[in-house]
């Protein structure tokens, strides 16, 4: 039998948790609760969910606190936080402190499941570490890239990419010189199959991959943009 999966739902009005419990149930997850942001922490560190649903306007400690906490202890359990469409900002900060995605208010059901599985499926389908197989390592001049132990380093130091941003350079990189979409990117990277929404989470990824890829970011030399086409992998020709 598959293992069922548990999906914490951190969300202080009652009449949201109802709805996003029941469609969760409906699709055969476990799920958790809690209402204000110190006690979604709580059990985000004791159960180790599968996945947290995260509001960011919280009692007691905000979903932005929750979301850089758990980042901050390196714990990668996938965050999808939960907006108010015209928030603009809270988006992009909290994908800039860690969340995979977000999830506007209100949301539809179908949406907000698909956008749920996606993110189990991409965090199942991470690599453990104990399987050797050394064609996982990608070598790169200056960068490396080990599959295995999702690990990339330039220069001999580990650049501590996020997940996400590990899956992404890895899959840039894989693909040298091809040009992606930011589509094409949500698509194979963020896992989200036909997907036809907001793809900024890319340009967020990006921006903060280039931080830490980047000898200086503002003229990325390995990170390359097409303006109008999309992203792509370049080794330095000096390199
Ligand atoms: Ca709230």
């Amino acid at each position: 039998m598959e293992k069922k999966h548990t999906v914490l739902i951190v969300e202080d009005e009652k009449s949201i948790v109802d709805i996003l419990r029941f469609n969760l149930q409906k699709e055969g997850f476990d799920t958790l609760e809690a209402f204000d942001g110190q006690t979604g922490l709580d059990l985000v560190m004791e159960k180790a969910p599968d996945l947290v649903l995260l509001d960011l306007m919280l009692p007691v400690l905000n979903g932005f606190e929750v979301c850089r906490t758990i980042r901050d202890r390196g714990i990668n359990t996938p965050v999808l936080i939960i907006t108010a469409r015209e928030a603009e900002n809270d988006k992009i900060m909290g994908l800039e402190l860690g969340a995979d995605d977000y999830i506007t208010k209100p949301f539809s059901v179908r949406e907000l499941m698909a956008r749920v599985k996606a993110n189990v499926r991409r965090a199942e389908r991470m690599p453990q570490p104990a399987q050797e197989a050394p064609s996982q390592i990608l070598e790169l001049g200056r960068i490396r890239i080990d599959r295995n132990a999702s690990l990339a380093t330039k220069d001999g130091a580990n650049l501590e990419l996020t997940q996400r941003e590990f899956e992404l350079l890895t899959y840039l990189a894989s693909n040298q010189g091809k040009v992606f979409s930011r589509q094409e990117l949500m698509e194979r990277v963020w896992n989200y199959a036909g997907y036809v929404g907001d793809v900024r989470g890319v340009d967020v990824a990006v921006r903060r991959l280039r931080e830490k890829v980047e000898d200086n970011p503002a003229t990325p030399r390995y990170i390359i943009t097409r303006r109008g086409v999309g992203y792509l992998f370049e080794r330095p020709e000096d390199e």
